[in-house]
């Protein structure tokens, strides 16, 4: 569609586009898609997009979400450069609307917001012309003029287009474009007491700017000969901009959309808009989705014009592909249990300790290799050892032999139980020729376990994941989203052991806890990792399945 618009000289070829998000909320994936297709298409095509801030809401909108969106914008990956602001045109606007006026296609409705939006009719259902209809024009000029100064109380009148009351298309049944309404503006401060609607402020907004292809989402389709009628009839200081729509970002198990995300924070459901289990860009980032694996994702899934909800798998088999690369190999144990090596020498009564290098992430070669202690007294994954082992269980058990990584085999001899009957301590014994984690008479073990040495390890919060909401469609069954929280989104750990050099972890930095997922460094709470993702990838499988013959 540019692309056809460049070639043909549309616009002198030039191609400009905007990203127009109200500060009334963080941003969250589904803004992501829309950054992505305003700043990318700009960028294919030599083309420039600025943020512009649609901030014609005075009652929810605050510099402080502005703020954070630019930031988010940028941590994106994407340069917001300078925002401008709708509010910036509100003079530009104010005298478009008086030449509409002016022309005879703009009047003051004195009737009230339910008998306005009672008159608008409905589906097949024609609207009803309000009596304020064919007032003369001077009558509506000088009505307008007196409500900008602040004569009249809010809510008293509004300023409509007139445009036509049986359209089939309700936007165009004389549509309001100002509203009286006393409220502190973020930026405009109390210079004004009438605000644009959007429809009225964004067209316009986009001719002033020279934006030559506005895109929105798919719920704008009727909004667009609105958008094109009130272009059409006022001089403007550039070519005609063009609205064009594609389809929402969805994800399963989680919502888009401010005003719900804005509810999880306010109820207290989520610690705030940057909790982990949020789609937010703060809440993602908070989670350790690295900026270039959200990006691929939405090349991946591309601009639509058809709704549907993409499976978060997809997402994360994103970030997976990406921390694969990118992300530190350590060991951490999350349920720790006592494997104690009863042959392991000391020298004065004092257990040796030996430090192992093990690579810091086998995909790169370059990130070299790290020390790590081991020592008698180690902590292995509770998981990982069982007194009687179910079918197909080939970790440690009584008189098995298994490695662990990067150290020794060992063998485990006995377990220790408390007076409840727990297991607590493993005994076992290594095999001091397998030093590295192989035996030179070739002998193979089935199992690598991640360890962790008991005198050197320190103690972690690590919080796991679930999904925020169960069903798939949150709100498809009982129509109210909040209906399918899971109660059991996260898990806290609160007695992790790690590596030493894990103490080491900048913050927000994302590693890889061997056979355990991926965990982000929380960006402020010392020793708080939070899971973003498991190991598994569960999207290939949902793909293999899909594509399974039925
Ligand atoms: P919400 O419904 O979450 O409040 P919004 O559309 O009101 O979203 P805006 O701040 O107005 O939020 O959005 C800025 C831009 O981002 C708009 O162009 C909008 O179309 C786009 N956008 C918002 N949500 C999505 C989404 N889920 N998928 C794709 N684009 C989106
Ligand atoms: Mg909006």
């Amino acid at each position: 569609m540019v692309q056809r618009d460049v070639e043909a000289g549309t616009y002198g070829g030039r191609v400009q586009t905007r990203f127009p998000p109200e500060p009334n909320g963080h941003l969250h994936i589904g803004h992501a898609k829309a950054i992505a297709a305003d700043f990318g298409i700009a960028q294919r095509f030599g083309g420039v997009c600025n943020v512009r801030f649609d901030d014609t809401n005075p009652d929810t909108e605050e510099a402080g979400y502005a703020a954070s969106i630019l930031e988010d914008i940028a941590w994106l990956g994407f340069d917001p450069g300078t925002p401008v602001h709708a509010s910036d045109y509100f003079e530009s606007l104010y005298n478009w609307a008086v030449s509409l006026i002016e022309k005879g296609l703009a009047y003051v409705d004195e009737q009230d917001a339910a008998t306005i939006s009672a008159g608008r009719g409905g589906f097949g259902q024609p609207g009803v012309e309000s009596p304020f209809r064919d007032r003369p024009p001077a009558e509506s000029l000088d009505l307008f003029r007196r409500m900008r100064a602040g004569e009249f109380a809010d809510g008293s009148m509004v300023l409509r287009a007139k445009i036509d009351m049986m359209s089939d298309n309700m936007q165009l049944r004389d549509p309001v474009m100002y509203r009286i309404r006393r409220a502190h503006h973020f930026r405009t401060g109390d210079e004004w007491c009438i605000y644009p609607t959007y429809d009225w402020a964004h067209g316009q907004s986009d001719a002033l700017e020279g934006v030559t292809h506005s895109m929105c989402t798919l719920e704008f389709v009727d909004h667009r000969p609105l958008y094109d009628w009130y272009l059409e009839h006022l001089d403007l200081p550039s070519d005609t901009p063009r609205q064009y729509e594609f389809a929402r970002l969805e994800l399963t198990h989680t919502v888009t959309s401010k005003r719900r995300l804005a509810q999880l924070v306010a109820e207290g459901t989520v610690d705030g808009w940057d909790d982990p289990r949020l789609p937010t860009l703060r809440g993602l980032r908070r989670r350790g989705y690295p900026p270039s694996a959200i990006r691929s994702f939405c090349a991946a899934i591309g601009i639509t014009k058809t709704n549907s909800r993409h499976s978060i798998e997809e997402l994360e088999s994103h970030v997976r592909t990406e921390l694969n690369q990118t992300a530190q190999r350590r060991m951490a144990v999350l349920h720790p249990l006592k494997l104690v090596i009863e042959n392991w020498p000391t020298e004065n009564g004092v257990p040796n300790v030996e430090w192992f290098e093990i690579p810091n992430n086998p995909e790169n070669p370059d990130d070299g290799v790290r020390k790590v202690p081991f020592s008698g007294v180690l902590y292995i994954e509770a998981e990982d050892f069982a007194e009687v082992p179910p079918p197909k269980f080939f970790r440690l058990t009584i008189g098995r032999e298994v490695r662990l990584r990067g150290a020794y085999l060992v063998t485990a001899t006995a377990v220790v139980k408390d007076p409840k009957g727990e297991i607590i301590e493993v005994r076992a014994t290594y095999d001091p020729a397998t030093r590295g984690g192989s035996a030179p008479d070739g002998r193979k073990v089935r199992s690598t376990m991640h360890w962790v040495s008991a005198e050197h390890a320190v103690p972690a919060t690590v919080a796991l994941y679930d999904h925020l909401f169960s069903a798939e469609a949150p709100g498809e069954r009982t129509g109210e989203p909040l209906d399918d929280l899971n109660p059991n989104s996260r898990e806290l750990i609160t007695d992790a052991k790690c590596e030493p050099i894990l103490a080491k972890t900048p913050p927000g930095a994302v590693v890889q806890f061997e056979r355990m997922g991926y965990f982000a460094a929380d960006p402020t709470a010392p020793m708080l990792f939070h899971r973003t993702v498991k190991l598994r990838d569960e999207w290939a499988k949902i793909q293999a399945r899909s594509k399974a013959p039925k």
